[in-house]
């Protein structure tokens, strides 16, 4: 259907493509899913429990189990067809400083942000060499690139994400797939609602657009690397955080 000289040939329009989203059920994922629904893809979400938005199939699924990402999958292939366009997005935090940090928080971290999303794209990846096809996106964070206090472990996962698309890109360029790491700043959604107001305030501080953003506004940032127009653009880190990580 589309044909740059140099880029990526698709199958199917970008209205009809396939897209699953992990942690769609709510906050910046369920955002994702819905502009996705808005373009006219369709759409597939993973969530732990709950449901993804209207016009969504929902698929139970962990991340941090291979044989419950390979189900969702497998799920998602028989109801809609091929997935062509994923986006990794389950994450959680778990902030400690250093030395009150134990083992299992840091580990449990990395395994659902990093190992999580390295489950997901090899899934995908399964699908998206055999047609030739993929759009791959990791929502990674500003906090990857610039470090956080109490956040070794987020942070660490986070940059680990960079790492991944980079590896990807290389690894799976040829075949027409891109890998990109979308990373956001302050998102209003549960996770940063569960901050301390004076945290919350120290940020705003340091935010050059001087507010913090709706799920949306990085939804938006999503749903364009998954389009013909960012065919050429792989490997890339795309910052949705008003200037909070410039220069980074
Ligand atoms: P959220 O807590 O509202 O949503 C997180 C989602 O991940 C939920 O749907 C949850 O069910 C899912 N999830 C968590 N663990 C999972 C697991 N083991 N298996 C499957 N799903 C799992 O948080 P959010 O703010 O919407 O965050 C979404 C992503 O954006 C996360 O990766 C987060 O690190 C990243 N992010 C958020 C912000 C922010 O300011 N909110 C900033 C930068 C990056």
């Amino acid at each position: 259907v589309y044909d740059y000289m140099l880029g990526t040939m698709s199958r199917t329009a970008p209205e009809s493509r396939i897209v699953l989203v992990t942690g769609g059920n709510r906050g910046i994922g369920r955002a994702i899913a819905e502009e996705f629904v808005a373009q006219g893809y369709k759409v597939a979400v993973t969530a732990r429990s709950g449901s993804g938005p209207e016009g969504t199939l929902t698929v139970i699924a962990d991340v941090t189990e291979p044989v419950s990402v390979d189900a969702a999958f497998t799920e998602v292939e028989s109801k809609l067809g091929p997935i062509e366009v994923v986006v990794a997005n389950a994450g959680i935090t778990r902030d400690m400083l250093l030395m009150r940090m134990s083992d299992d928080d840091f580990t449990q971290v990395v395994d659902t942000n990093l190992s999580g999303a390295f489950r997901v794209v090899k899934r995908a990846s399964k699908g998206m060499m055999k047609a030739r096809f993929g759009r791959i996106i990791l929502v990674s964070s500003v906090v990857g690139l610039l470090g956080s206090a109490g956040q070794v472990n987020y942070s660490a996962s986070k940059s680990g994400l960079i790492g991944l698309a980079r590896s990807l890109t290389r690894e799976l360029g040829s075949r027409g797939i891109t890998a990109n790491v979308v990373a956001p700043g302050f998102i209003e959604t549960d996770m940063t609602a569960a901050l301390p107001a004076e945290q919350q305030n120290a940020y705003l501080k340091q935010i050059p657009a001087s507010r913090f953003a709706q799920p949306a506004e990085v939804a938006k940032a999503i749903v364009w690397l998954a389009s013909d127009d960012a065919a050429y653009i792989s490997g890339a880190v795309i910052p949705v955080d008003g200037g909070l990580g410039m220069g980074h």
